[in-house]
């Protein structure tokens, strides 16, 4: 039988880093190196934690409450030491450990029992080959999630990381920009386990696993061992027999006050937690009837479920759908934009769908319009003023007696059976009316006058 366990690296969405007054940065955001710090955060000699950055403290104590977890009330940080070029102080500061007691324990997220959650200081950047360490994210606070060995294959852990990346994105305690890394423990047959370290993404994570379960039924028996993930070849290797957690020499961190939690801070941190998007699918579908399927790709970021129960409010669902699900998300992949990077604001967007409701635009046109929102949107009634749509019949057969007799070609292809050519008349009509021309209206035209001719 399979078991597979993580420990799930990610980078909390805080101002600041968790012992000085730096500012937290990671992901996207690239500063030029070594322009972010100070002696705090790059160990010099002397130099002391200022106390932890609360605002940490807070988002990992509703991490924890979201997975489920028992947070502890006295937590004590740690000093775990190695030698590593990225870690200017010889140790990093943690609150975890085999003495540490972690911030929450003991919890269940969809279905997976969650061992602890902790909190921890990032160390520095060090480039191997050139040997320049940037110490602009040194002392950026970290959160650990570690599962008990509970997923029983691949696909189980993708879905579930999945889920869990986007509800801590939704309660912003991570910065899922910056994606996760994982450590992946998988053991076969009651075998003992392989831990493969570090690997950066979904898909690597996903095939670091099936690799790693092809190569243990084919070497059993297995022992106990660290592995790495090479992406090129898309194998795992041998890096070491298991260390211990002796070797990290953990001690009680001198500098820094053991941090009491009181129940009054965590029952407001609890009733301060946003809705889940497990329960803004379930709203979704019970309370506004939306199909599921739909359901599931408006809630995929919370940037878009709350714009579309902002445009609901003013538009039916049935129309709103569509032009969200579809349009909007299109949109924003084609400028490579998410939506909380540009400024549209949702009653412009009613009022673009009001406009195609009550047919005073085509649905081209208000195409064409939201494809000019790669910034910021504008009210889309002024612009609409100058293209509104013509569906005055007489007007439009005007339009599509000139393409008649401008495509002789064409008309003769649709009348020997060829469907596109009606496709490229239509397109003509539209094109002559600057996109204004009602689309079925065009069509019916077009045919009846091709059905005569
Ligand atoms: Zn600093």
């Amino acid at each position: 039988m399979v078991k597979i366990g993580l420990e799930i690296h990610g980078y909390l969405l805080t101002n600041e880093k968790l012992f000085c007054r730096c500012k937290s940065e990671h992901g996207l955001k690239h500063s030029k190196p070594n322009t972010n710090i100070c002696p705090i955060c790059t160990g010099q000699p002397g130099s002391k934690p200022q106390l932890p950055n609360k605002e940490a403290i807070d988002k990992i104590i509703q991490t924890a409450l979201i997975l489920g977890c028992k947070i502890n009330q006295k937590l004590i940080w740690q000093r775990k030491h190695y030698n590593w070029p990225d870690l200017p102080k010889g140790f990093q500061n943690t609150i975890s450990g085999p003495y540490a007691v972690p911030v929450g324990q003991k919890g269940k997220f969809l279905g997976i029992r969650i061992r602890e959650s902790h909190l921890e200081e990032d160390p520095a950047a060090w480039n191997p080959k050139t040997g320049e360490i940037d110490y602009n994210r040194s002392g950026s606070p970290l959160i650990e999630i570690v599962t008990e060995p509970d997923f029983k294959n691949s696909e189980e852990v993708i879905d579930w990381l999945k889920q869990l990346i986007a509800t801590l994105g939704y309660i912003k305690t991570i910065d899922k920009k910056s994606g996760i890394k994982a450590d992946v423990n998988v053991s076969i047959k009651n075998s003992e386990r392989a831990e493969i370290k570090n690997i950066n993404s979904l898909s690597n994570i996903k095939a670091a696993i099936e690799y790693e379960i092809k190569r243990q039924e084919k070497e059993l028996p297995i022992k106990q061992e660290t592995r790495m993930f090479d992406e090129k070849q898309g194998i795992t290797i041998r890096m070491r027999t298991k260390e211990q957690a002796e070797d990290y020499r953990f001690i009680s961190e001198p500098d820094l006050p053991v941090i009491k939690l009181d129940k009054k801070r965590i029952n407001k941190l609890k009733s301060q937690l946003p809705e889940t998007p497990q329960e803004k699918l379930k709203k979704l579908i019970k309370k506004h009837k939306i199909d599921k399927k739909s359901a599931e790709i408006l809630t995929k970021k919370l940037e878009i479920a709350e714009f579309f129960e902002e445009v609901i409010k003013k538009i039916t669902p049935k129309l709103a759908i569509p032009w969200t699900t579809t349009e909007l998300l299109s949109v924003l992949n084609y400028n490579k934009k998410e939506l909380d990077e540009v400024d549209i604001k949702p009653e412009h967007f009613i009022e673009l769908l009001k406009l195609v409701e009550n047919k005073t635009i085509t649905e081209l046109k208000a195409k064409e319009i939201l494809r000019s929102w790669k910034e910021k949107s504008s009210s889309p009634k002024k612009e609409s003023e100058k293209h509104s749509t013509i569906s005055e019949k007489s007007e439009i057969e005007k339009l599509a007696k000139k393409v008649i007799k401008e495509n002789p070609k064409a008309v003769e292809d649709y009348k020997s059976g060829k469907e596109n050519a009606l496709h490229f008349l239509i397109g003509q009509v539209m094109k002559l009316s600057n996109k204004r021309a009602d689309f079925k209206t065009a069509r019916e035209i077009l045919e009846n006058l091709l059905q005569q001719s």
